[in-house]
């Protein structure tokens, strides 16, 4: 059984990480990691997709067909799961995670910071502003690893989606916080490794050159799964494509938890 990390960069795009993601890339070279290609689900938006990765189903099942569908998740979803099975779970994110998996209407004074084991995400820092900077989203994330020791952490950076939005993905700016966000992690990666986590690091979907996201192509769909088990023994670029939906019964398999019937895909194994 395993702690678990997984870090969902939002509108972080499959080619943009491939080509700028060094550290990333690094370890799939050296088969540390294995990498894959994500087929995001439809539509290729937000708040549907925070809820496909973490029940495991596209939104025609989970009902969360678009942003402004604003309420708690009514599927079985992997922070509940986690929570049943006496686990400890943990959050820094996006306050849209707040409303899917805590309490609606997000009130921001009561619900940004909680530490609270009745919750699904017991320990949760969140944020409201898109130009929140990553480099905050990820320490806040560290200093939960640290202070609570979670058996599944989700850091949720949103700086590749507010940049994308503004100067689209073929831009400087865009690619430059790859960069930005692959350096963060080549120093919060390798301790987490030692203390035991695997850590998983993806994305809810794309974005475009048009600036936007929503539709159906390779650029807006395509988003890479970077699998980082803590024993160090993968794959490499594995050159495979999978579904989204294998992501939630991934989370399960890795935290030592059946999967719910309603995720019917199979968990993508480590090695
Ligand atoms: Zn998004």
């Amino acid at each position: 059984m395993n702690k678990v990390i997984m870090v969902v960069c939002d509108a972080l795009r499959d080619d943009t990480a491939a080509a700028t993601m060094g550290y990333l890339q690094h370890i799939v070279e050296v088969k540390h990691a294995s990498r894959y290609t994500v087929i995001a689900e439809l539509p290729t938006m937000s708040r549907p997709l925070y809820e496909t990765l973490h029940t495991g189903v596209p939104c025609s099942q989970h009902g969360v067909t678009n942003n402004q569908i604003v309420r708690r998740s009514i599927m079985p979803n992997v922070f509940e799961l986690a929570r049943a099975a006496g686990k400890v779970t943990a959050a820094s994110a996006f306050y849209w995670y707040s409303e899917l998996y805590n309490r609606v209407p997000y009130d921001p004074l009561a619900d940004g910071e909680v530490d609270n084991p009745d919750l699904a995400i017991q320990h949760g820092r969140f944020y409201m502003s898109e130009s929140y900077p990553d480099l905050e989203v990820f320490l806040a994330g560290g200093m939960l690893l640290r202070r609570f020791a979670p058996d599944y952490l989700l850091i949720h950076p949103m700086a590749m989606d507010y940049i994308g939005e503004r100067f689209g993905s073929d831009s400087s700016e865009y690619r430059n916080n790859a960069i930005v966000q692959d350096q963060i992690m080549a120093n919060l990666i390798p301790p987490a490794l030692q203390a035991g986590y695997t850590i998983l690091v993806t994305a809810d979907h794309g974005i475009s050159t048009d600036k936007t996201h929503g539709g159906t192509l390779p650029a807006v769909r395509h988003v890479p799964l970077y699998f980082i088990p803590a024993d160090g023994n993968a794959r490499g670029d594995t050159r495979e494509s999978v579904t989204q939906c294998r992501i939630a019964p991934t989370l399960c398999h890795l935290l030592g938890m059946e999967t719910p019937p309603t995720m019917t895909e199979a968990p993508i194994l480590p090695a």
